[in-house]
């Protein structure tokens, strides 16, 4: 059985026409870090909310370790759930030190196992030597590596993360992704994360669940999730794409698009003559003699590489807009015409 079961789990805040969280359902094992992805408002937080016991579902089941943390007849106080929660602003007591911010949720416990778990989790996380400074006197860095230990002192079952990078810079968000991954790992603890950030979600998680307007658009590890978007949404939320529709050929593996025909990775399971093929920009290639053809309407230089909007012929005679990436090495000239391949690795049928 799975360590943490959430069945239908759904939230309809009062006078709102939509739910908020419609019939989550997820089972996660032990030792499994998830991330929640999806864009501002479409229910990361409220699901988060709900699973710690901040926030009365309207509907479902949640059990935790085998017991029923709440259903339609029961519900278990937050504080009896055996979860650890890091907030995006970290919620660090101001006036407390390190030290006494860690040791605050071991009120429970013994003065001597209280000063020697607080020591060993300041040492896990690397802030040993900060245990008498206040949250003012650390980075932000450290700061959410004090909140991490706080979740962490208690032994919970599941920690519970929302948005933790998004206070962060670009660089040390990366480290601390690592970072926080890293502990995460060390302590075999069982972790949701909530993030809006794709890149958050591919760098730390097991396996990524991707939301849109309260419901879950699919469930996957993130190479898997990647490679095959089930449907636009998804496909789209992960990164830039182009979306072409086209017919199935017979053999199921090849789509006449409108551009020419198209190679899939495999035979697909898509079941209509009608297919959505995602192409992923860097799986279009440039090659000199290539299978298609068309012509650079605009260069955004990138750094890592340059983003090229290439205008391609279509059969019946007008164009369709795509988007390539290309090595900064090349030089390419606004109107230029270029050929390229399409590697069939980064090309999925998806659902509209
Ligand atoms: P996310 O964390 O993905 O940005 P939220 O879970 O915060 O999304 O919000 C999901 C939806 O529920 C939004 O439409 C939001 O406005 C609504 N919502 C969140 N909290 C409340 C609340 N306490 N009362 C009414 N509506 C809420
Ligand atoms: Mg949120």
């Amino acid at each position: 059985m799975a360590f943490i079961q959430i069945k239908q789990l759904t939230k309809h805040f009062k006078d709102a026409l939509k739910p908020a969280v419609d019939r989550f359902e997820l089972d996660i094992e032990q030792g499994e870090i998830i991330t929640l992805l999806g864009p501002s408002g479409c229910g990361k937080t409220t699901t988060l909310r709900m699973i710690a016991g901040f926030e009365q579902p309207s509907s479902g089941q949640i059990i935790i370790g085998g017991k029923v943390v709440h259903d339609a007849h029961f519900s278990l106080p937050p504080e009896k759930r055996g979860i650890g929660m890091v907030f995006q602003d970290y919620a660090l007591f101001p006036h407390l030190t390190i030290e006494k911010n860690i040791m605050f949720g071991l009120a429970k416990w013994k003065t001597k196992e209280k000063k020697e778990r607080t020591q060993e989790i300041l040492e896990l996380v690397g802030l040993s030597q900060f245990a008498d400074r206040y949250p003012h006197q650390l980075s932000g860095g450290q700061q959410q590596r004090v909140a991490l230990a706080r979740a962490l002192a208690p032994r919970p079952n599941v920690v519970l993360m929302d948005e933790p990078f998004s206070n962060l810079d670009a660089g040390l968000r990366e480290k601390m992704r690592y970072e926080v991954t890293n502990i995460l790992r060390k302590t075999n603890t069982t972790a949701i994360i909530v993030t809006h950030d794709q890149k958050d979600a591919f760098a730390v998680s097991d396996r990524v669940v991707v939301m849109n307007e309260g419901v879950i658009q699919q469930v996957a590890a993130p190479r898997e999730m990647y490679r095959c978007p089930k449907n636009c949404f998804v496909a789209q939320f992960l990164g830039k794409t182009n979306l072409i529709s086209g017919t199935l050929a017979d053999d199921l593996k090849h789509v006449y698009t409108h551009i020419g025909k198209v190679c899939l990775p495999e035979k697909t399971k898509a079941w209509l003559e009608t297919v959505t093929l995602s192409i992923r920009p860097e799986g279009c290639r440039l090659v000199d003699g290539g299978r298609y053809c068309g012509q650079v309407e605009n260069v955004i230089y990138s750094g890592e590489y340059q983003e090229l909007e290439v205008k391609v012929k279509t059969d019946d005679g007008r164009y369709e807009s795509m988007i390539l990436y290309a090595p900064v090495e090349q030089e390419i000239e606004v109107g230029q015409i270029v050929s390229f391949d399409i590697a069939p690795e980064l090309v999925a049928v998806v659902e509209q």
